[in-house]
């Protein structure tokens, strides 16, 4: 059962071998099984999974059903879902009920698809280890001594152990394709305003965007291609046709020219990780690309202007926090200052008040164009390095991370080391790219995710490249042992 791709689920679920409610409970059990180890679920809902798959199974039993009906899906903690908590890995929201849903939970579940629950995060998406969740860490299923990325820790951990066969993140600075590499997974980033941000709770809105996490290209494309879409709602969402990625997945990449950024390349990548990006590049030589060398030489840029404008973006929207009309509220205000300053002080947690702080900061009169501003000059160099590159290249590849999943405690005591393992990713979301991460081999025993990186609105050209490689690679395949399907 683990094992099938989402088109065979759904042609297994077509055929009668199983129903949606059986196929759910499968799940269902194996959360309760597996995630007291791993701690990638912050609510299981198990009734209305259960009542979901009912209804795709009288869908199905009346011939209206779609590619993904009857498939149960998770959604991190930040996608609102009507009448279910959603906490953001919060105090601050612990007692939040969304009183709707989120654009891209909106059109999964009316195609269909049975919501398993809703999977641990950073708080507010802030990180990049799922350390800093109020309710506890969540375990890299390969080593659970490991973390398995963040910010959408919970919904990689979850797909790579196969406690769901599809979930749903967020990449605001590569929180889908970090997890996704470190956990060996397939997770794909669109373009900035492909998919809705319509109640998703928002981080850094200029760079907020939402994806998917599956084991494979061919997976990522059925959802993705669900979920994505103008919406009225969200006035960044772009209005333009949503081609069906499924239908180039096949396509022939001869002749395709691979940009490698020399400066993905350089100091503080691990070597074992080096070897397997270089690996990954000649069995796309076989396949028939050219691999181009370029530049982006306002890489080391990435890092200074992502932690301006990102913290900046966050310190204005996590105003509306402030105890008096949902979330958090402190016990026994004596005024209203008190109110305000306790419930922020007692609701959010440590990361989250560092990077309201640093926001605050770079927006107060005097210091805004210093660094604000100085920030988005930088954001406009290195959307041009992009620019220029893609002049030459369709398509770049790179690491996703300069390092394997470290060890649960390793960085908490110097966020700045968490940081810098941001490097490679964060400069898509400062140009709205897509990007996707494809597993790609091993380092240090742990999975090494291969980033690709499209041109905009070419997410169907990446799950093409993606799936070409998975075509004749096996890293998809792999599932932790003790996550491995019951005899
Ligand atoms: N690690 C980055 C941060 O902490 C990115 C997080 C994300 O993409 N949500 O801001």
């Amino acid at each position: 059962m683990i094992n099938k791709t989402l088109a065979e689920l759904s042609s297994s679920l077509k055929a009668g071998e199983f129903s949606s409610v059986e196929l759910t409970q499968y799940f269902l059990d194996r959360i309760t099984k597996h995630d007291a180890d791993l701690n990638s679920f912050i609510t299981v809902t198990e009734e209305q999974a259960l009542a979901g798959a009912k209804n795709a199974d009288e869908q199905i039993a009346s011939g209206s059903s779609g590619a993904l009906t009857g498939i149960p899906i998770a959604y991190k903690d930040l996608f609102c879902t009507d009448g279910i908590r959603t906490s953001c890995a919060s105090k601050m929201l612990d007692n939040f009920i969304a009183p709707y849903n989120a654009t891209a939970v909106e059109k999964l579940t009316e195609a269909g698809m049975p919501m398993l629950g809703k999977t641990n995060m950073d708080e507010f998406a802030m990180g990049s280890s799922n350390e800093n969740s109020f309710y506890g860490a969540v375990k890299n299923p390969w080593d659970l001594e490991r973390v398995p990325g963040g910010s959408s820790g919970g919904s990689a951990a979850a797909v790579c152990a196969k406690l769901a066969p599809v979930a749903l993140g967020t990449d605001t600075g590569g929180s889908i394709r970090q997890p996704a590499s470190l956990t060996g997974i397939t997770g794909i980033k669109p373009t900035y305003g492909r998919v809705s941000r319509f109640g998703m709770i928002a981080y850094a809105s200029s760079l907020d965007q939402g994806g998917v996490f599956a084991s494979n290209a061919e997976d990522c494309a059925l959802v993705l291609g669900m979920m994505s879409g103008f919406d009225a709602k969200d006035s960044t969402s772009v209005d333009r046709d949503v081609p069906d990625f499924s239908a180039a997945l096949n396509d022939s990449i001869q002749g395709l020219k691979i940009g490698v950024p020399k400066e993905f390349f350089g100091e503080g990548l691990d070597s074992g990780i080096d070897k397997v990006i270089q690996e990954a590049l000649e069995e796309y030589k076989k396949l028939g690309a050219e691999i181009v060398e370029i530049s982006l030489p306002n890489t080391h840029l990435a890092i200074p202007s992502y932690y301006v404008i990102a913290p900046a973006e966050a310190s204005s929207n996590l105003s509306r926090f402030d105890g008096v009309r949902y979330g958090y509220r402190c016990e026994d205000p004596v005024d209203l200052t008190d109110m305000y300053m306790r419930s922020r002080g007692e609701g959010f947690g440590t990361e989250v008040k560092r990077r309201i702080m640093t926001g605050t900061y770079a927006l107060s009169a005097g210091y805004y164009d210093a660094y604000y501003l100085k920030a988005q000059k930088i954001r406009r160099l290195i959307s041009n390095d992009f620019k220029q590159a893609f002049e030459k290249v369709d398509v770049i590849m790179g690491p996703v991370s300069p390092e394997t999943a470290f060890k649960i405690g390793e960085k908490t005591d110097d966020p700045i080391s968490m940081y810098l393992a941001d490097i490679y990713t964060l400069s898509l979301n400062l140009a709205g790219l897509p990007g996707m991460s494809i597993p790609a081999g091993e380092a240090n025993n742990m999975p090494v995710g291969l980033q690709i990186i499209g041109n905009y609105f070419e997410e169907g050209k990446m799950l093409n490249i993606a799936h070409q490689f998975q075509q004749v690679t096996d890293y998809h395949k792999r599932v932790p042992t003790q996550f491995g399907e019951e005899k």
